[in-house]
C-alpha cells in the first residue's frame, strides 16, 4: 500500500498568487482533487488531502499531518507568479530519494503540458519539502500572471491533463496497477455510448478521455455552466 499525501497549496484567507481573474488557491484545489480522483483508479494506493475546501491549514499543519499519517510521498501543488512563464518542480536540495521521484514525475508531467514551457527540475529549501519525513515534490504549474499560462489554466481539459501527468508520474514511480474494473469498463464502450461521447466532445463538454471516471459535483457544475448561462441570456432576450 502506497500512501500519497496531496497538498493543495494555499487556501482560505491565503489566496496565493492572483492574476488574470484566477486565484492560485482555487486551481491548486481543483488539480489536487483531480489527482486524488484519478489515483482512486489504481490498486494499493491511499490518498489524504491537506484540505478539501477553501480553508487554510498552516504549512506546519500540512507537514505534521503528512508525517503523522505516515505518508510514503508528499505532493504539493502550486501555481507560480512573478513575471515568468511555464512549468517547473522542486525537491529539497540534495535529497537523493526525492530527486529519484522528481526525475520520473517531471518527465510524465512534461508530456501533458502541451504549449506550456518546461522550466526544468529545480531544488529549493521550502517548508513542505524540508519538514516532511518522506520524499516529496512541489510542482509549480504555470504562471497565473502570464496571460498564455492563465488561458491554459482556465481550460478544464488542460487541468485534467496536468493532473493526469502528476498521476502518471506517481503510477510509474510506485509501480501502481490500474483496477481491472476500470480497464474492462473502458474497453466495453457500446456504440450508443460512443455516439454520446463523440457528441459531448463536439459540444466541448469533455475531452472524451476516461469515459467511466467518477466525477465530482464541481466537474458537473463546470460542464453545465456555459449552457445554463446561454439559456439565461436567451430568456432575457425573450422578455
Ligand atoms: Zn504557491
Amino acid at each position: 500500500m502506497v500512501k500519497v499525501f496531496i497538498d493543495a497549496g494555499h487556501g482560505g484567507s491565503d489566496p496565493g498568487a492572483v492574476g488574470n481573474g484566477l486565484k492560485e488557491k482555487d486551481i491548486t484545489l481543483k488539480l489536487a482533487k483531480c489527482v486524488e480522483a484519478l489515483l482512486k483508479e489504481y490498486h494499493d494506493v491511499q490518498t489524504k488531502m491537506s484540505r478539501t475546501g477553501d480553508t487554510y491549514p498552516s504549512l506546519s499543519d500540512r507537514t505534521r499531518e503528512a508525517n503523522k499519517w505516515g505518508a510514503d510521498f508528499l505532493l504539493s501543488i502550486h501555481i507560480n507568479a512573478g513575471g515568468g512563464n511555464g512549468y517547473e518542480d522542486y525537491v529539497y536540495p540534495g535529497s537523493t530519494k526525492s530527486i529519484y521521484y522528481q526525475n520520473i514525475i517531471h518527465a510524465e508531467i512534461i508530456k501533458k503540458i502541451g504549449k506550456m514551457v518546461n522550466r526544468g527540475k529545480k531544488q529549493a529549501n521550502y517548508h513542505v519539502l524540508r519538514k516532511s519525513n518522506m520524499p516529496s515534490i512541489l510542482t509549480e504549474c504555470g504562471f497565473i500572471d502570464n496571460s498564455s499560462d492563465a488561458a491554459l489554466l482556465k481550460q478544464n481539459a488542460f487541468i485534467e491533463g496536468l493532473a493526469q501527468g502528476h498521476v502518471n508520474g506517481l503510477v510509474k514511480a510506485f509501480g501502481l496497477k490500474k483496477k481491472e474494473g476500470t480497464e474492462v469498463a473502458e474497453q466495453k464502450l457500446s456504440d450508443a455510448q460512443e455516439k454520446i461521447r463523440q457528441e459531448a466532445m463536439e459540444l466541448g463538454i469533455t475531452d472524451g478521455n476516461d469515459p467511466f471516471r467518477q466525477v465530482n459535483q464541481y466537474y458537473v457544475w463546470n460542464a453545465l455552466l456555459p449552457f445554463a448561462r446561454e439559456l439565461a441570456e436567451l430568456k432575457k432576450k425573450i422578455k
